[in-house]
């Protein structure tokens, strides 16, 4: 019987769908995948509204993105990093991050390049450095603070390194990465002329007392460097998939190339009310942290009101709850319990991991808490449960 190609049998299911199944059958609070269960502000939904009636977002949008995307993208990497990024040769608007990070990688990456990947890591990278033919090259963070060796990270690092694939702020550790650790993979960027793929979707979210810096915004950085963004994240679309990448316009070419042949062009109406969006001012970002800081509180009283520790995430809407006081068994067989037996869903973080270092996340769950405060709260009355 016919079967699918190789390539593409060694991905399984992800583990957002397989958690995803496994708690509605359950009836699950879901603080599984990252997905609002609120929309984003109603001006940039009112904007999408009138994109759909007006005369001229119903077809095609151009290839590279709207104009008017592309440029508040631009104007957005200059306000916030002081870069100067070109809208036309240094933006292409994607379907999502996801395509963002897969049309780089396609689009930078030659078969047998190696590509420093660390852990924890966004799911879909590695099955697109290997799609590329690339090879993967993992350097882990550590817990329970979620932090890199120096010197793992040096070793990562030779003349077949090819890119550097990065998150900050971090999914699903938390962690926003200091200025001094991005000036350590700058400084071993530029030594190896090795190129960025920086993935910061969670730009905006990051909690008192951290910053997030763009790692394209340092010294000899900007030429090496994409970076990614999304609606998603920063404007709480997620259904929307729209997501860009921005960078100097070589590399940029090189994305927009393997982007014509997998989408051609993204969602137009989107992409108008996504240009909208970045008109906003700086309130919306004001106001964007504090729900979340709030929100991150409300998490923490779940995880505590459990009997399990975590440690407070700098950054993103995910935190890692540490079970190993009210658990015996890895991180799937504690997900798989709290969805049969206490009725949460959560994600097991060893599915960001290679092989080689899942024993890292064993003891951890990821929790999500991009959720309402009645949703939250439900999820801690019956995390109530696990302590009794
Ligand atoms: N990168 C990271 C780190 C993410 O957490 C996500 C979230 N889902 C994505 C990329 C994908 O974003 P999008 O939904 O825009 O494809
Ligand atoms: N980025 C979100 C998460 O980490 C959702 C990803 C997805 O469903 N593919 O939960």
């Amino acid at each position: 019987m016919p079967s699918y190609a190789k390539r593409v049998a060694p991905f399984g299911t992800t583990i957002f769908t397989e958690i995803n199944q496994l708690a509605a059958r359950h009836s699950a609070v879901n603080l599984g995948q990252g997905r609002p269960d609120f929309d984003g502000p109603q001006e940039i939904i009112d904007a999408a509204v009138a994109a759909l009636k007006g005369d001229s977002a119903n077809q095609y949008a151009p290839s590279p993105g709207l104009p008017s995307l592309r440029e508040g993208v631009a104007r957005h990497a200059g306000v916030f990093y002081g870069l100067d990024v070109d809208p036309e040769a240094g933006v292409i608007v994607t379907a999502g991050a996801t395509q963002g990070v897969y049309s780089a990688i396609m689009g930078l990456v030659d078969p047998g390049d190696q590509v420093i990947v660390i852990e924890p890591y966004y799911d879909s990278y590695v099955p697109g450095v290997r799609m590329a033919g690339g090879t993967p090259v993992y350097v882990p963070m550590h817990p329970p603070n979620w932090t890199f060796v120096e010197a793992e990270l040096r070793a990562a690092f030779n003349d077949n390194t090819r890119a550097l694939l990065l998150n900050t702020p971090n999914n699903p550790s938390g962690r926003v990465y200091t200025r001094a650790e991005l000036q350590l993979f700058a400084e071993l960027c530029i030594k190896h002329d090795v190129i960025v793929i920086s993935d910061e979707v969670y730009e905006h979210l990051y909690f008192e007392g951290h910053q997030h810096v763009a790692i394209a915004s340092l010294p000899g950085m900007f030429e090496r460097t994409v970076t990614i963004g999304s609606a998603g994240k920063t404007f709480g679309m997620t259904g929307w998939k729209i997501g860009w990448v921005y960078g100097p316009p070589e590399l940029i070419t090189g994305v927009w190339r393997s982007h014509q042949f997998i989408t051609f062009a993204t969602n137009h109406p989107a992409q108008a009310a996504v240009a909208y969006a970045f008109s906003l001012g700086s309130a919306y970002y004001e106001e964007y942290q504090a729900l979340y800081s709030h929100k991150r509180d409300l998490v923490m009283q779940v995880i505590e009101a459990a009997g399990m520790s975590a440690i407070q995430p700098e950054g993103t809407y995910f935190i890692m709850g540490d079970f190993s006081e009210v658990f015996d068994g890895n991180d799937v067989e504690f997900c798989r319990h709290l969805i049969e037996e206490i009725g949460v869903a959560t994600i097991p973080p060893s599915a960001f991991f290679s092989d080689k270092h899942r024993h890292h996340a064993e003891n951890h769950v990821r929790f999500a808490f991009c959720k309402s405060d009645e949703t939250l709260e439900q999820a801690a009355e019956r995390m109530r449960a696990l302590r009794g």
